[in-house]
């Protein structure tokens, strides 16, 4: 029996009374700074699952009608809107077809872009041309409606109404792209996306990065090629309610069962190994790497500070290495299994790149929207991002801000934000000239400033050296990896595919990572404090003034957070000593590969802060020392013979000369008038 439309509006009254008078009364009380109504969908259902279920089939005719309910209930004339949460239809994003167009459905996702706040017509007003009288139209739907013919004297001459905009009636009006959550996608897939609208107070309240549960109905428009129209259409939702989730890692649910595996694994002595082994076992060797990745997977603590200061507890990790050393395919493994990890370049998929972008004419509009880039969308999670010495110049300079104080600041074309971009970050990078050089510091071998080099916790240098030993045995592991790969796609039976397969399997280790996060915050025992103190005073101590500075501030904080990171893996809740040993053991690898003084054996943290190694550093003091002295001499400045034999007096060779005079010139330290001459700047 079909219900009456005065049935219908009597019904919604009734629950309106019955359930939300209180709720109802607020909301006038506080109009207009409160503008609508938040309904639980499931106290519908309560009250008439008849009632609800017309909702989620036909919201288009119910709506309106419980907004014209709450419009005759209200005592002035006071605009209420509705807004449904909890709407029991959840389609994934991937998942949405034609059936559901019409429908209330709700969706989950991840803010990808959202434009600036517009005003959208919705009563509009014209004037008569012949009579003058003033004409209301309705706004609907997606263009702008215009009247026909004028009620008062039956003119229809086209064009001849005029529009009042200031009399028109307003409200706002955004939208936004959502995209799917990252743990959603299997491994490598492109997210798919969907626009949503949002109107009157939704509007402003989200930002790109914020993960979103947004439910509306779906609607179409018609795609149009050139002045064609197709039968091709696009979807979009009209949104009734969005709201940002805060879960973080229970996504995941992990039940009673999997805590006591959990537990039970951190108890075993090896589970430190255990966890190393669980690491990307086809890739052979890289023992430090992995156990650094380890690392990074469990993260120290962040900590905010009583003067209000954060400090960051991610570890960043940069891999730099020679072409086919496996860097690629370790980032992907790392990008699949850390809970919220996420796999990208440094040229970046989207025009948001690494940080985030005003960019203009994404929906077709010629309007400014902003876009959040993979580090604001890998918020609490990780980010791979693989060849990243070739990232964007844009990012360059928003990087520094994104990796230390872990949120990206724009200020461009009237939009300004800030969007939180705490992940730890996994970066992999190309020696510039083919192969490493061990002769060339790193800061001139990777596309990349010490600026950004030095706000890396651990870099790990991989070379590809023959070794006749090495060599074979990881021929054989890989050599077998295939046989294996091909013997199982027939479906037989294989052995020895255990050092092959993670000891942990893959659910179970984000498992325990997502719970290692949540409920252990490790804190530094007094033995761990005063271990990592010495060994700083200690390397400090032994630097004089014309020696290179081994180590600063920055890599303290690093031993910190390496060190809570090695509590976390066992579910400890105290560094211990041998924690702080783990990470001084990581850290000096680290330190020598890329930040030795070659003369001296001495840690020379220059060479990654400020690109320049205390070595060179001298002898550029030498140089400038000369050029200057001969100020005057001659208005073509220092000429490069007078320089070289005062340089091979103090035992720098030629070569080297020849190398720092291009550098101090390129850094803009020098210049040269003349071939073979030089002068200070
Ligand atoms: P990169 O990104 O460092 O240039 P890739 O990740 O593309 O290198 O690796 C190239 C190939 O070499 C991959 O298929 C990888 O499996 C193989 N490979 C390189 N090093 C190893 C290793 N140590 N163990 C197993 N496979 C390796
Ligand atoms: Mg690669």
């Amino acid at each position: 029996m079909e219900t009456t439309e005065e049935e219908f509006r009597n019904s919604w009254e009734s629950f309106i009374t019955a359930y939300y008078q209180d709720g109802f009364d607020r909301v006038v009380m506080c109009y207009p700074e409160q503008r609508s109504l938040e309904i639980d969908y499931w106290d519908l259902d309560r009250f008439d699952p008849e009632l609800g279920d017309d909702l989620l089939k036909d919201p288009d005719r119910v709506v309106p009608i419980a907004e014209a309910v709450l419009r005759s209930l209200s005592p002035g004339d006071e605009e209420i809107g509705l807004r449904i949460i909890n709407v029991p239809e959840k389609v994934p994003i991937r998942e949405i077809r034609s059936s559901h167009i019409g429908r209330l459905i709700s969706v989950e996702g991840l803010v990808k872009r959202c434009t600036d706040v517009r005003p959208k017509v919705k009563t509009a007003l014209f004037r008569c041309d012949s009579c003058t009288e003033p004409i209301r139209v309705e706004q609907e739907g997606l263009s702008f409606r215009e009247p026909v013919i004028c009620p008062s004297c039956n003119s229809n001459r086209k064009g001849g109404f005029t529009f009042l905009p200031n009399d028109s009636i307003f409200s706002d009006f955004q939208k936004l792209e959502i995209q799917e959550n990252p743990e959603e996608l299997r491994g490598g897939e492109q997210p798919q996306t969907l626009a949503i609208h949002v109107e009157g107070d939704l509007t402003g309240s989200i930002w790109p990065g914020d993960r979103v549960v947004a439910n509306g109905v779906l609607h179409t428009k018609q795609r149009i090629f050139g002045t064609t129209k197709l039968r091709e259409f696009n979807i979009f939702m009209d949104c009734i309610s969005i709201r940002p989730e805060e879960r973080e890692y229970e996504e995941l649910s992990i039940t009673d069962e999997d805590v006591e595996r959990i537990i039970e694994l951190s108890e075993d002595k090896s589970i430190m190994e255990i966890i190393i082994a669980s690491i990307s076992p086809t890739i052979y060797g890289m023992r430090e790497e992995k156990e650094g990745l380890a690392i990074q997977l469990f993260g120290g603590v962040p900590k905010r500070m009583p003067d209000g200061t954060r400090i960051r507890g991610d570890v960043h990790i940069l891999i730099v290495g020679d072409p086919g050393t496996a860097k690629s395919q370790m980032l992907m493994y790392m990008g699949e299994l850390a809970p919220r990890g996420i796999y990208t370049s440094g040229r970046g998929s989207s025009a948001a790149g690494l940080t985030a972008a005003a960019v203009k004419d994404e929906f077709g509009e010629g309007r400014w929207s902003l876009e959040a880039g993979a580090l604001v969308l890998g918020d609490k999670g990780l980010v791979c991002v693989d060849e990243i010495d070739k990232m964007k110049p844009e990012d360059r300079s928003a990087m520094h801000e994104a990796m230390e104080q872990q949120r990206v600041s724009i200020a461009k074309a009237g939009i300004t934000a800030t969007l939180p971009a705490r992940c730890a970050m996994l970066g992999a990078a190309n020696p510039k000239y083919g192969r490493f050089d061990p002769d060339v510091p790193i800061s001139e071998q990777i596309n990349l400033p010490p600026t950004l080099l030095s706000r890396f916790d651990l870099i790990m240098l991989i070379r590809d050296l023959p070794n006749k030993e090495a060599d074979s045995l990881m021929a054989e592991h890989i050599l077998k990896a295939h046989r294996l790969g091909e013997e199982m796609a027939l479906g037989r039976e294989v052995e020895g595919a255990d050092s092959y397969t993670p000891q942990i399997d893959r659910e179970l280790f984000k498992k325990y990572v997502a719970y290692a996060k949540k409920n252990h915050s490790p804190v530094l025992s007094k033995e761990a404090e005063e271990k990592l103190k010495n060994y700083y005073l200690d390397l400090r101590g032994r630097a004089s003034a014309d020696s290179p500075l081994p180590i600063t501030a920055r890599q303290l904080e690093a031993f910190v957070r390496i060190s809570e990171a090695s509590a976390r893996m066992r579910l400890s809740d105290i560094v211990s000593e041998e924690d702080a040993d783990r990470a001084i053991r990581l850290i000096e690898h680290s330190l020598r590969q890329i930040a030795m003084d070659k003369e001296t054996g001495m840690f020379d943290i220059d060479i990654i802060a400020t690109g320049t190694p205390h070595s060179q550093k001298s002898k550029m003091l030498k140089i400038r020392g000369i050029i200057k002295g001969r100020e005057g001499e001659d208005s073509r400045g220092a000429p490069l013979d007078a320089i070289l034999e005062e340089c091979s007096k103090s035992g720098i060779d030629e070569e080297d000369v020849k190398a720092l005079l291009a550098k101090m010139r390129d850094t803009g330290v020098i210049y040269s008038p003349q071939v073979g001459f030089y002068k200070m700047v």
